[in-house]
Protein backbone atom coordinates (compact mmCIF):
# COMPACT_ATOMS: atom_id res chain seq x y z
CA UNK A 1 0.00 0.00 0.00
CA UNK A 2 1.28 3.64 -0.95
CA UNK A 3 0.65 6.34 1.23
CA UNK A 4 -0.55 9.58 -0.58
CA UNK A 5 1.62 12.67 -1.58
CA UNK A 6 1.97 15.31 1.00
CA UNK A 7 3.89 18.34 1.61
CA UNK A 8 4.15 21.25 3.83
CA UNK A 9 6.09 23.63 2.70
CA UNK A 10 7.88 26.86 5.17
CA UNK A 11 8.77 29.77 4.20
CA UNK A 12 11.51 30.38 6.33
CA UNK A 13 12.86 26.96 6.44
CA UNK A 14 15.82 27.28 4.61
CA UNK A 15 18.68 27.27 7.09
CA UNK A 16 20.91 24.24 6.73
CA UNK A 17 22.45 25.32 10.18
CA UNK A 18 26.43 24.73 10.61
CA UNK A 19 28.89 22.24 13.03
CA UNK A 20 28.22 19.73 14.73
CA UNK A 21 25.09 18.05 16.26
CA UNK A 22 22.63 20.87 17.58
CA UNK A 23 23.03 21.34 20.85
CA UNK A 24 19.75 20.17 22.44
CA UNK A 25 20.47 16.73 21.41
CA UNK A 26 20.98 15.08 24.32
CA UNK A 27 17.48 16.32 25.68
CA UNK A 28 16.05 14.36 22.72
CA UNK A 29 14.74 10.97 24.38
CA UNK A 30 15.87 9.43 20.90
CA UNK A 31 19.54 10.43 21.28
CA UNK A 32 19.60 7.90 23.97
CA UNK A 33 20.29 4.37 24.37
CA UNK A 34 19.50 2.26 26.89
CA UNK A 35 22.97 2.77 28.64
CA UNK A 36 23.47 6.60 28.36
CA UNK A 37 19.47 6.58 29.96
CA UNK A 38 20.48 4.59 32.92
CA UNK A 39 23.37 6.43 33.88
CA UNK A 40 21.49 9.90 33.34
CA UNK A 41 19.08 8.55 35.60
CA UNK A 42 21.75 7.02 38.13
CA UNK A 43 22.23 10.52 39.20
CA UNK A 44 18.68 9.96 40.68
CA UNK A 45 18.14 7.13 42.20
CA UNK A 46 20.12 3.26 42.63
CA UNK A 47 21.41 1.65 39.29
CA UNK A 48 18.79 -1.13 39.44
CA UNK A 49 15.91 0.93 39.86
CA UNK A 50 17.62 3.58 36.96
CA UNK A 51 17.91 0.57 34.91
CA UNK A 52 14.25 -0.58 35.36
CA UNK A 53 12.68 2.81 34.67
CA UNK A 54 15.35 3.32 31.38
CA UNK A 55 13.33 0.16 30.19
CA UNK A 56 10.01 0.88 31.48
CA UNK A 57 10.45 3.98 28.65
CA UNK A 58 12.01 3.22 26.01
CA UNK A 59 8.94 0.55 25.48
CA UNK A 60 6.42 2.77 26.22
CA UNK A 61 7.79 5.65 23.60
CA UNK A 62 9.72 3.45 21.03
CA UNK A 63 7.69 0.78 21.16
CA UNK A 64 4.09 2.02 21.73
CA UNK A 65 5.14 5.05 20.44
CA UNK A 66 4.67 7.82 22.55
CA UNK A 67 5.14 11.44 21.15
CA UNK A 68 4.15 13.26 24.80
CA UNK A 69 4.18 12.29 28.00
CA UNK A 70 3.40 14.06 31.77
CA UNK A 71 3.48 13.22 35.40
CA UNK A 72 0.34 11.09 34.83
CA UNK A 73 1.79 8.74 32.11
CA UNK A 74 4.95 8.73 34.00
CA UNK A 75 2.82 7.47 37.55
CA UNK A 76 0.82 5.35 34.82
CA UNK A 77 3.81 3.78 33.73
CA UNK A 78 4.96 2.96 37.56
CA UNK A 79 7.98 5.42 37.28
CA UNK A 80 8.93 6.72 40.50
CA UNK A 81 8.76 10.30 41.80
CA UNK A 82 12.29 10.37 42.16
CA UNK A 83 12.72 9.80 38.07
CA UNK A 84 9.94 11.91 36.92
CA UNK A 85 11.28 15.06 37.34
CA UNK A 86 13.91 14.65 35.43
CA UNK A 87 12.53 12.89 32.96
CA UNK A 88 9.68 15.44 32.17
CA UNK A 89 12.79 17.24 31.24
CA UNK A 90 13.27 15.14 28.29
CA UNK A 91 11.70 15.63 24.93
CA UNK A 92 10.20 12.72 23.59
CA UNK A 93 8.26 14.70 20.46
CA UNK A 94 9.87 13.42 16.90
CA UNK A 95 12.93 15.81 16.18
CA UNK A 96 11.72 15.94 12.21
CA UNK A 97 8.70 16.73 10.66
CA UNK A 98 7.19 15.88 7.12
CA UNK A 99 8.16 18.21 4.64
CA UNK A 100 7.42 16.45 1.42
CA UNK A 101 5.83 13.10 1.21
CA UNK A 102 6.36 11.52 -2.32
CA UNK A 103 4.84 7.85 -3.47
CA UNK A 104 7.07 6.62 -6.37
CA UNK A 105 5.34 4.28 -9.60
CA UNK A 106 7.23 1.42 -7.77
CA UNK A 107 6.04 2.02 -4.04
CA UNK A 108 8.88 3.36 -2.94
CA UNK A 109 8.51 6.44 -0.73
CA UNK A 110 10.55 9.40 -0.59
CA UNK A 111 10.29 11.44 2.43
CA UNK A 112 11.45 15.03 3.00
CA UNK A 113 12.17 15.65 6.57
CA UNK A 114 12.52 18.90 8.00
CA UNK A 115 14.60 19.41 11.31
CA UNK A 116 13.97 22.41 14.31
CA UNK A 117 16.94 24.25 12.64
CA UNK A 118 15.37 24.16 9.78
CA UNK A 119 17.97 21.19 7.80
CA UNK A 120 16.85 19.10 5.46
CA UNK A 121 17.00 15.57 5.15
CA UNK A 122 15.50 12.72 3.05
CA UNK A 123 14.81 8.84 3.88
CA UNK A 124 13.12 6.21 1.49
CA UNK A 125 10.80 3.38 2.23
CA UNK A 126 11.14 0.63 0.33
CA UNK A 127 8.51 -2.00 0.98
CA UNK A 128 9.24 -5.35 -1.06
CA UNK A 129 6.92 -8.51 -1.04
CA UNK A 130 9.46 -10.29 1.43
CA UNK A 131 10.71 -7.24 3.64
CA UNK A 132 10.29 -3.69 3.93
CA UNK A 133 13.05 -1.50 3.98
CA UNK A 134 14.08 2.16 5.18
CA UNK A 135 17.00 4.17 3.86
CA UNK A 136 18.40 6.54 6.42
CA UNK A 137 20.38 9.79 6.47
CA UNK A 138 23.21 10.18 8.88
CA UNK A 139 24.20 13.82 7.90
CA UNK A 140 23.06 16.65 6.06
CA UNK A 141 25.02 16.80 2.78
CA UNK A 142 28.35 15.29 2.65
CA UNK A 143 31.78 16.19 2.49
CA UNK A 144 32.97 12.78 0.21
CA UNK A 145 32.04 14.69 -2.96
CA UNK A 146 31.44 11.71 -4.69
CA UNK A 147 30.93 12.84 -8.58
CA UNK A 148 28.11 10.56 -9.43
CA UNK A 149 25.92 11.36 -5.84
CA UNK A 150 23.95 14.67 -5.71
CA UNK A 151 24.29 14.57 -2.03
CA UNK A 152 28.05 14.67 -3.07
CA UNK A 153 27.52 18.50 -4.70
CA UNK A 154 25.61 20.01 -1.61
CA UNK A 155 28.62 19.69 0.38
CA UNK A 156 28.34 18.90 4.00
CA UNK A 157 26.21 21.14 6.12
CA UNK A 158 26.02 19.82 9.73
CA UNK A 159 25.92 16.06 11.30
CA UNK A 160 22.63 15.11 12.18
CA UNK A 161 22.19 13.62 15.91
CA UNK A 162 21.19 9.95 17.15
CA UNK A 163 17.70 11.32 17.45
CA UNK A 164 17.07 12.84 14.16
CA UNK A 165 18.88 9.47 13.01
CA UNK A 166 16.32 7.41 15.07
CA UNK A 167 13.41 9.32 14.18
CA UNK A 168 13.45 9.09 10.43
CA UNK A 169 12.59 5.43 11.51
CA UNK A 170 9.83 6.94 13.59
CA UNK A 171 8.09 8.61 11.50
CA UNK A 172 8.88 6.28 8.67
CA UNK A 173 6.96 3.51 10.84
CA UNK A 174 4.22 5.60 12.07
CA UNK A 175 3.48 6.39 7.83
CA UNK A 176 3.95 2.52 7.13
CA UNK A 177 1.71 1.12 9.67
CA UNK A 178 -1.10 3.97 9.19
CA UNK A 179 -1.36 3.08 5.60
CA UNK A 180 -1.58 -0.39 6.76
CA UNK A 181 2.07 -1.53 5.28
CA UNK A 182 2.54 -4.89 4.70
CA UNK A 183 5.10 -6.43 5.49
CA UNK A 184 6.01 -4.63 8.39
CA UNK A 185 9.23 -2.14 8.37
CA UNK A 186 12.11 -4.83 9.38
CA UNK A 187 15.26 -3.64 7.42
CA UNK A 188 17.19 -0.52 7.73
CA UNK A 189 20.06 0.67 4.97
CA UNK A 190 22.46 3.35 6.13
CA UNK A 191 23.02 4.62 2.50
CA UNK A 192 20.98 7.83 2.75
CA UNK A 193 22.28 11.21 2.79
CA UNK A 194 25.86 11.82 4.05
CA UNK A 195 28.76 8.92 4.96
CA UNK A 196 27.68 6.98 8.36
CA UNK A 197 31.44 6.61 9.14
CA UNK A 198 32.17 10.44 9.54
CA UNK A 199 29.34 10.38 12.06
CA UNK A 200 30.22 7.40 13.81
CA UNK A 201 29.34 7.88 17.19
CA UNK A 202 26.28 9.02 16.84
CA UNK A 203 25.51 6.33 14.02
CA UNK A 204 26.59 3.80 16.84
CA UNK A 205 24.09 5.41 19.48
CA UNK A 206 21.28 5.21 16.67
CA UNK A 207 21.76 1.76 15.93
CA UNK A 208 21.75 0.27 19.52
CA UNK A 209 18.20 1.88 19.92
CA UNK A 210 17.33 0.63 16.88
CA UNK A 211 18.23 -2.98 18.00
CA UNK A 212 17.19 -2.38 21.34
CA UNK A 213 14.62 -5.20 22.26
CA UNK A 214 12.48 -2.81 24.70
CA UNK A 215 12.59 0.04 21.70
CA UNK A 216 12.41 -0.87 17.71
CA UNK A 217 13.77 -4.36 18.27
CA UNK A 218 15.39 -4.64 14.84
CA UNK A 219 17.52 -7.27 14.14
CA UNK A 220 21.48 -6.14 13.61
CA UNK A 221 21.82 -8.55 10.79
CA UNK A 222 18.70 -6.48 8.95
CA UNK A 223 20.38 -2.90 9.47
CA UNK A 224 23.15 -2.25 7.04
CA UNK A 225 25.89 0.76 7.28
CA UNK A 226 27.58 1.72 4.16
CA UNK A 227 30.63 3.31 3.75
CA UNK A 228 32.77 5.03 0.91
CA UNK A 229 35.65 2.85 2.84
CA UNK A 230 36.60 5.68 6.00
CA UNK A 231 38.88 2.47 6.82
CA UNK A 232 40.52 3.88 10.19
CA UNK A 233 37.00 3.46 11.46
CA UNK A 234 36.62 0.00 10.92
CA UNK A 235 37.53 -0.99 14.10
CA UNK A 236 35.30 1.20 16.36
CA UNK A 237 32.41 -0.02 13.51
CA UNK A 238 32.66 -3.70 14.34
CA UNK A 239 33.53 -3.09 18.31
CA UNK A 240 30.38 -1.24 18.42
CA UNK A 241 27.51 -3.31 16.34
CA UNK A 242 26.54 -6.18 15.52
CA UNK A 243 25.15 -4.31 12.05
CA UNK A 244 25.62 -5.36 8.63
CA UNK A 245 28.84 -3.52 6.55
CA UNK A 246 28.66 -2.72 3.30
CA UNK A 247 31.26 -0.99 1.64
CA UNK A 248 30.99 1.15 -1.95
CA UNK A 249 33.49 -0.28 -4.26
CA UNK A 250 32.44 1.39 -8.03
CA UNK A 251 35.64 0.42 -9.90
CA UNK A 252 37.94 -1.98 -9.67
CA UNK A 253 41.41 -0.08 -9.98
CA UNK A 254 42.36 2.77 -7.79
CA UNK A 255 42.85 5.70 -11.16
CA UNK A 256 39.16 4.76 -12.03
CA UNK A 257 38.20 4.71 -8.26
CA UNK A 258 39.32 8.52 -7.07
CA UNK A 259 38.40 9.35 -10.44
CA UNK A 260 34.68 8.91 -9.21
CA UNK A 261 34.78 8.98 -4.71
CA UNK A 262 38.05 11.46 -3.91
CA UNK A 263 38.27 8.87 -0.62
CA UNK A 264 39.83 6.21 -3.20
CA UNK A 265 43.06 8.94 -3.11
CA UNK A 266 43.34 8.38 0.22
CA UNK A 267 42.89 5.15 0.60
CA UNK A 268 43.83 2.67 -2.07
CA UNK A 269 42.09 -0.01 -2.63
CA UNK A 270 44.66 -2.29 -1.03
CA UNK A 271 44.73 -0.43 2.01
CA UNK A 272 41.49 -1.17 1.83
CA UNK A 273 41.65 -4.69 1.33
CA UNK A 274 44.17 -4.90 4.40
CA UNK A 275 42.08 -2.93 6.88
CA UNK A 276 39.46 -5.80 6.19
CA UNK A 277 41.26 -8.48 6.62
CA UNK A 278 42.74 -7.33 9.43
CA UNK A 279 39.81 -6.04 11.56
CA UNK A 280 36.49 -7.93 10.10
CA UNK A 281 35.59 -10.12 12.96
CA UNK A 282 34.97 -13.81 12.62
CA UNK A 283 31.67 -14.77 11.29
CA UNK A 284 30.89 -11.69 9.35
CA UNK A 285 31.27 -10.66 6.16
CA UNK A 286 31.14 -7.43 3.91
CA UNK A 287 28.63 -6.13 1.31
CA UNK A 288 30.45 -4.74 -1.50
CA UNK A 289 28.76 -2.48 -3.66
CA UNK A 290 29.44 -1.72 -7.19
CA UNK A 291 27.74 1.06 -9.31
CA UNK A 292 27.73 0.01 -13.01
CA UNK A 293 28.37 3.00 -15.44
CA UNK A 294 28.16 1.93 -18.86
CA UNK A 295 32.00 2.40 -20.37
CA UNK A 296 32.94 3.04 -16.92
CA UNK A 297 33.52 -0.36 -15.10
CA UNK A 298 31.23 -2.84 -16.97
CA UNK A 299 33.72 -4.48 -18.93
CA UNK A 300 34.12 -7.95 -18.33
CA UNK A 301 37.61 -7.75 -17.42
CA UNK A 302 36.26 -5.32 -14.81
CA UNK A 303 34.39 -8.64 -13.23
CA UNK A 304 37.70 -10.72 -13.56
CA UNK A 305 39.43 -7.72 -11.80
CA UNK A 306 36.60 -7.34 -8.55
CA UNK A 307 36.69 -11.09 -8.47
CA UNK A 308 40.65 -10.80 -7.92
CA UNK A 309 40.00 -7.99 -5.62
CA UNK A 310 37.78 -9.58 -3.21
CA UNK A 311 38.92 -13.39 -3.46
CA UNK A 312 39.64 -14.94 0.02
CA UNK A 313 37.23 -12.22 1.30
CA UNK A 314 33.90 -13.21 3.23
CA UNK A 315 31.44 -11.46 1.13
CA UNK A 316 28.72 -10.90 -1.15
CA UNK A 317 28.68 -7.78 -3.85
CA UNK A 318 25.74 -6.34 -5.08
CA UNK A 319 25.64 -4.48 -8.56
CA UNK A 320 23.52 -1.33 -9.06
CA UNK A 321 22.80 -0.02 -11.90
CA UNK A 322 23.57 3.77 -12.02
CA UNK A 323 20.88 5.98 -12.17
CA UNK A 324 20.45 9.63 -13.61
CA UNK A 325 22.71 11.75 -11.15
CA UNK A 326 25.03 14.44 -11.30
CA UNK A 327 27.04 13.51 -14.13
CA UNK A 328 25.17 13.43 -17.05
CA UNK A 329 28.38 10.85 -18.50
CA UNK A 330 27.91 8.81 -16.11
CA UNK A 331 24.93 6.23 -17.47
CA UNK A 332 23.58 2.85 -16.40
CA UNK A 333 24.81 -0.33 -18.75
CA UNK A 334 22.41 -1.65 -21.29
CA UNK A 335 20.87 -5.12 -19.66
CA UNK A 336 22.62 -7.16 -21.62
CA UNK A 337 25.99 -5.34 -20.42
CA UNK A 338 24.65 -5.90 -16.67
CA UNK A 339 23.66 -9.81 -17.37
CA UNK A 340 27.63 -9.99 -19.12
CA UNK A 341 29.16 -8.23 -15.77
CA UNK A 342 26.77 -10.68 -13.42
CA UNK A 343 27.68 -13.88 -15.21
CA UNK A 344 31.20 -12.78 -15.48
CA UNK A 345 31.11 -12.22 -11.17
CA UNK A 346 29.22 -15.21 -10.82
CA UNK A 347 31.48 -17.37 -13.42
CA UNK A 348 34.91 -16.48 -11.01
CA UNK A 349 32.57 -17.93 -7.84
CA UNK A 350 31.11 -14.57 -6.41
CA UNK A 351 27.82 -14.59 -4.69
CA UNK A 352 26.01 -11.70 -6.71
CA UNK A 353 22.60 -9.96 -6.78
CA UNK A 354 21.49 -7.08 -9.07
CA UNK A 355 19.93 -4.44 -6.82
CA UNK A 356 17.35 -2.70 -9.35
CA UNK A 357 16.77 0.78 -9.11
CA UNK A 358 13.86 1.82 -6.78
CA UNK A 359 12.33 5.16 -6.25
CA UNK A 360 14.33 6.79 -9.53
CA UNK A 361 11.25 8.45 -10.54
CA UNK A 362 10.88 10.40 -7.61
CA UNK A 363 14.66 11.30 -7.03
CA UNK A 364 14.97 8.33 -4.30
CA UNK A 365 17.17 5.88 -5.63
CA UNK A 366 20.74 5.71 -5.19
CA UNK A 367 22.73 8.66 -5.63
CA UNK A 368 19.89 10.67 -6.17
CA UNK A 369 18.94 12.27 -2.53
CA UNK A 370 19.32 15.87 -2.67
CA UNK A 371 17.67 17.38 0.26
CA UNK A 372 17.69 20.77 0.50
CA UNK A 373 17.45 21.46 -3.20
CA UNK A 374 14.29 19.99 -3.07
CA UNK A 375 13.26 23.38 -1.45
CA UNK A 376 13.21 24.55 -5.05
CA UNK A 377 10.50 21.88 -5.50
CA UNK A 378 8.41 22.60 -2.85
CA UNK A 379 8.71 26.60 -3.46
S1 LIG B 1 27.89 8.44 -2.29
FE1 LIG B 1 27.72 8.58 -0.04
S2 LIG B 1 29.79 9.21 0.61
FE2 LIG B 1 29.66 9.65 -1.61
S3 LIG B 1 28.98 11.82 -1.69
FE3 LIG B 1 27.13 10.51 -1.78
S4 LIG B 1 26.41 10.39 0.34
FE4 LIG B 1 28.56 11.08 0.40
Amino acid sequence: MTPARSHAPSADRGSQGSGAAIDRAPRLLASHDAESLTAALEAHGTASAARSVAAKVLRHVFREDATTWDDDTLRALDVGGWARPFLLTMDVAPSLEIADQVPSADDTVRLLLRARDGALVEAVLIPGPARTTLCVSSQVGCARACTFCETGRLGLARQLSAGEIVDQVRIARRIWRSAGGDPALSNLVFMGMGEPFDNLAEVLRATRLLTDGRAFGLAPSRVTVSTVGVIDKLPAFFAGTRAELAVSLNAPDDRRRAAIMPIGARFPLAALREALDRTLPAGRRVLFEYVLFEGFNDAPEDANLVAEYIRGLRCRVNVIPSNPGPDPSLRPPSPDRIDAFVARLSACGVTTLVRRPRGRDVGGACGQLAGARRLAVLR
